[in-house]
Formats: structure tokens, sequence, C-alpha cells
């Protein structure tokens, strides 16, 4: 785990035999308040919603770090499946992840095949709905997502939900990457501009609205938000738990007046067993401590409600740091 554990002496331990009898009682546990433990957060490309939610997260925990010691940070990733990965692996903390790739993980499914079940998943509480969202250049003049045959098409970088999510709708259409003339791996941070440019006809993405990602095609070169919907969606979302059907409401963005139908997963917040309960509790109780300024930080947290947030879309068992605050609170 990334966790550093500094006392206030830690750059003087180099001392005489003599001193260090009086050194050891120094050393003697200090207060919590006087020990620094850092967590990280793993998010998505800086225009995504991930990032914001991490950096509301980080700030509502460091606003009470003199009293439980605890410095959060966030890092921009390249995605769930990074996140749950680099978790796994005991060097992030804390990650937001794709409901399905949380799933995927925890029951060693899906892209989680070959590495094997990821039984110490943690969920710590769910987030803002993630609609998988296709945008099309205004000129490629595309109805549906059958339209993008033979098209540029960007899937998503590796690592990222947003590709597992891609990949798993190919195969229910029957369908690969050849679909694709180009199926390009751009980072989220790098699909608008390249569709304005005429470098892509299309991309897809599972993210949160309003999202700056998408305000920026649909308002410089008027792209079309296209709707994913039909038999193989119906499937998906019957198979599939974490699975629903969202709309992207008309109006949201620039030049797409009506709604956008589309499936679309929740966005959670996760962690390792391996990670002290009282970390997560103290992460957990700053967020929902300070619930009001939390979804004033970024639009698309605007409407999350706590009793959702404890239930719904969590692919792995509650961390128990999580669950003691929410049964305090009576949320459980
Ligand atoms: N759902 C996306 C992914 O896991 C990230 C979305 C975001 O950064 O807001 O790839």
């Amino acid at each position: 785990m990334h966790e550093k554990i500094k006392s206030k002496f830690g750059r003087h331990l180099a001392v005489s035999a003599g001193a260090a009898a009086m050194f050891a009682a120094l050393m003697a546990p200090l207060p919590a308040a006087a020990q620094q433990k850092f967590v990280s957060i793993g998010t998505g490309g800086v225009t995504g919603v991930y990032y914001a939610a991490g950096g509301a997260i980080c700030r509502l925990v460091n606003k009470d770090r003199a009293d439980h010691g605890i410095r959060c940070s966030v890092e921009s990733t390249g995605g769930s499946v990074f996140n749950v990965n680099t978790i796994k692996a005991g060097e992030l903390d804390l990650g937001v992840v794709q409901s399905d790739v949380g799933f995927n993980a925890y029951n060693g499914d899906g892209q989680f095949k070959d590495a094997g079940k990821f039984e110490k998943l943690r969920s710590v509480f769910s987030l803002h709905p993630e609609p998988f969202t296709v945008v099309a250049r205004k000129e490629a003049n595309i109805k549906s997502f059958d339209d993008f045959k033979g098209k540029r098409f960007n899937v998503g970088n590796p690592g990222s939900g947003t590709r597992a999510s891609m990949e798993q709708l190919l195969a229910a259409q029957g369908r690969d990457l050849k679909f694709f003339s180009l199926a390009s791996e751009l980072r989220p941070d790098e699909h608008g501009s390249a569709l304005c440019d005429g470098k892509i006809d299309g991309f897809f993405y599972g993210v949160g609205h309003p999202s700056a990602n998408i305000q920026d095609p649909t308002t410089s070169c008027g792209a079309q938000l296209v709707s994913l919907t039909g038999p193989v969606v119906d499937k998906l979302v019957e198979t599939y738990p974490y699975y629903a059907k969202v709309a992207i409401p008309g109006g949201l963005y620039p030049n797409n007046a009506e709604d956008t139908e589309t499936y679309g997963v929740l966005a959670t917040f996760v962690t390792s067993a391996d990670v002290p309960d009282e970390t997560i509790y103290t992460v957990v109780k700053a967020v929902f401590e300070n619930f009001d300024d939390f979804k004033k930080l970024h639009p698309a947290l605007g409407l999350l409600e706590k009793e959702d947030m404890v239930k719904n879309g969590l692919s792995a068992p509650l961390h128990p740091g999580a669950e003691k605050y929410f049964k305090e609170k009576g949320l459980l």
C-alpha cells in the first residue's frame, strides 16, 4: 500500500549511542495528528469527471488534515482498469472505477479473466452515472452506431473502463475492432480535438455529465451525440446487473437539442481490504459530513443522494471502514 508514515523526528534518526535512550522516548507513538499518512486516489483523464471527483474528495479530506493527519492526493490515470490493477499492486490506496470493471475485477471475469479474482477489492461508495457516450463528427453524417462501419473511431486508451466496455459492446454485436477502418486509442483529453480536427469520425466514452470533455467538441465543432439502442443493448442490460438504460438530456450540450438514449454504468469509489479501516472511515466521513460542498464541486455530482451511494452499483463488498460510518449514521 502506498502509505508513508513519517514522524516529526524522521530526519534526525542518526544519533549517538548516548542520545539513543532519549530518542527512544521521543519516538514512542505520536498522537494521531502528528503522524502524516498519505492516501492517493487514482482517477482518469484531466478533462473527465473522475479527476474532478477525486479532487473534490481530497479537498474535503485535506480540509481537516490537522485533526486526522491524512494527506490526500489525486493522480490522473488511464482510467478504471488501470486503477483496479494499481490498487491491487498496492500502489494506489483508492480509485474511481466503473461498476462493470469493478464487477469483472472482483469476479475474475471479462478483461480480468487471466489475472483472476481480485478478492480484496472493496467498495467505498458509488458516485455519478456514466452513460456510454458516442460522439460523432458533424460532417460524418452518422445516425446510429452502425454507421461507423469502415470509419475512424476512437475506442479508448488501454487501461480505461471506456475501452473495456467498448470491447464488450462490440463482442455482443458480433464485431471486433476491424469493424472500423481505424480503431484509435487516444486518451479522453485527446479525442475531442482529434474529432474537431477531422482525424477521427467518432469516439466512445463512459463519462458523467455534464463533462468539459463533451462540452468542448459539441461547442467548438458542433459534434453530435449518437444514441446506443436496439436489441443488442437490450440484451446487455438484461444480462448484466451493472448496466442500465439512461438518457443524456437534450440541451445539456450545445447543438444537441434532443435526448440521447443510451445505456451505462455507475462510477464507484473503491479500495483494497488492505487499507486500514480508520483511513477509509476518515475519507468517507469527510465526504458525507461536507456533502453539500461535495455536490457543488462538480455538476455531475450535483444529484447524488447518500442513500443511493451506500448501496447502488457496488460490485464488491463494502470496506469495513465505510460500513462502520454508514451504520453509525443509520444509512445501512
Ligand atoms: N469511465 C472512464 C474510464 O474508466 C473515466 C471517466 C472519467 O474520467 O470521468 O475509463
